[in-house]
């Protein structure tokens, strides 16, 4: 085997802050153990997982059910995200469990609720929490063009349009500022013109970063063509043009952190035709592979790598000892081969959802071994299925 420095480096381990990892009542799509061994797969120490499970994550009991299922069955550190409740009274002593707030289209247009929005506003700037947006305008959905062209960019556009001056404007009457919004999974090359003039234009008040992932970057849709409901997702591909600007706002650094937004479903939910098809795939054990494939390349360096999936999302969640190699930093590392070739085949993942858009691709570059504070959790293809449990919730770290 070759040791040399050239075959390995070490990385301060990946850190995805936009997963599903389902659960509960979910669990034949994926649970705490199968999403977390694909992030171990993956390099991935560190997963922030979101609220729309069964049953959903936006009131105290379920956000409970949720930590006890995950205490026990996670093997990566993991994070929380708490949905948007009906009323104030469900924001009551949830904010020392999670990292932030999950908004879906539907939270903002269609039943929108000022007096909750207020209250976990406050409740962010008070925590370091931050807000996640979904940004996607149902007001401009169109169920009548072909499938994968129903949510045009002007969809998302006008969604960052609406969250960024309606969060201003009760910013302003409720005199706060600092409070920290993300828009996740951003796949147009206009919404990224506009995010960037946003970050000036609204930085008295508002803290604002993006991130993108690598189907938004590397697919576009061109490829609703073949197999329509594989490839659903959303917001939904796009142009060869808005993947080249994405890349651009990667060299730029105008993008703040890439993600999987791994969403598994089980095989049945995804064959069916387009408009029953559900949306989004399973990501996590083949992200940084890609990435390491477009290092290969020379399309990014292992710097941008680290600062992308590990470093920025690490400051964006205020995630304290994550994200560095340090003194006083958690030893949570992620050790990659840079040599290996390899073919991606989901019947090897380790989430339940055995199917990806990337099936195929030819990759150099894995993980060889997965650290997590201090523990081997993942080494040359095989999991340490009885560090089951290892895993903890961020914000019950010290
Ligand atoms: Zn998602």
């Amino acid at each position: 085997m070759d040791v040399s420095r050239e075959r390995f480096r070490i990385l301060p381990g990946a850190i995805d802050i936009h997963v599903h990892l389902r659960d509960l009542e979910y669990s034949y799509k994926e649970d705490y153990f199968t999403g977390t061994s694909a992030a171990a797969c993956g390099g991935v120490v560190l997963v922030c997982d979101m609220p729309n499970t069964k049953p959903p994550t936006n009131t105290p009991n379920n956000l409970m059910l949720k930590i006890e299922s995950a205490r026990s069955k996670a093997l990566v550190d993991y994070g929380l995200y708490y949905g948007v409740p009906s009323s104030k009274n469900m924001l009551r002593d949830v904010a020392r469990y999670i990292v932030g707030f999950k908004f879906y289209p539907e939270d903002v247009f269609e039943h929108f609720n000022r007096e909750v929005y207020s209250e976990i506003l406050k409740l962010a700037v008070s925590n370091n929490l931050t807000l996640v947006f979904h940004a996607e305008n149902p007001k401009m959905f169109n169920y009548n063009a072909p499938p994968g062209f129903e949510r045009p960019w002007t969809s998302e556009y006008s969604a960052i349009q609406s969250i960024l001056a309606l969060t201003h404007s009760i910013l302003r009457s409720e005199s706060i500022s600092g409070v920290k919004i993300h828009i996740t999974h951003v796949s147009s090359a206009k919404s990224i013109e506009l995010l960037v003039n946003a970050k000036r234009v609204y930085r008295d008040r508002i803290k604002l970063t993006f991130d993108t992932t690598l189907h938004h970057l590397l697919l576009d849709n061109s490829l609703y063509r073949f197999n329509p409901g594989l490839y659903k997702v959303y917001p939904t591909l796009k142009t060869r043009l808005d993947n080249l600007r994405l890349y651009l706002g990667l060299l730029r650094r105008e993008v703040d952190a890439l993600v999987t937004d791994h969403a598994p479903h089980s095989l049945s939910e995804k064959v069916k035709p387009y408009s029953n098809a559900l949306p989004g795939y399973p990501g996590l054990e083949i992200a940084l592979p890609i990435l390491l494939t477009m290092v290969d390349r020379g399309l990014l360096t292992l710097e941008d790598i680290v600062y992308y999936y590990s470093y920025s999302p690490s400051r964006i969640l205020g995630l304290e000892g994550f994200g560095v190699i340090s003194r006083g930093a958690y030893a949570s590392l992620t050790i990659v081969d840079l040599k290996t070739e390899w073919k991606v085949n989901p019947d090897s993942f380790m989430s339940k959802a055995k199917y990806t858009p990337f099936n195929g691709w030819s990759l150099k570059g894995k993980p060889y071994i997965t650290i997590v504070r201090g523990r081997v959790v993942f080494e040359n293809g095989i999991v340490y299925e009885d560090l089951k449990g290892w895993g903890r919730n961020v914000r019950e770290l010290t």
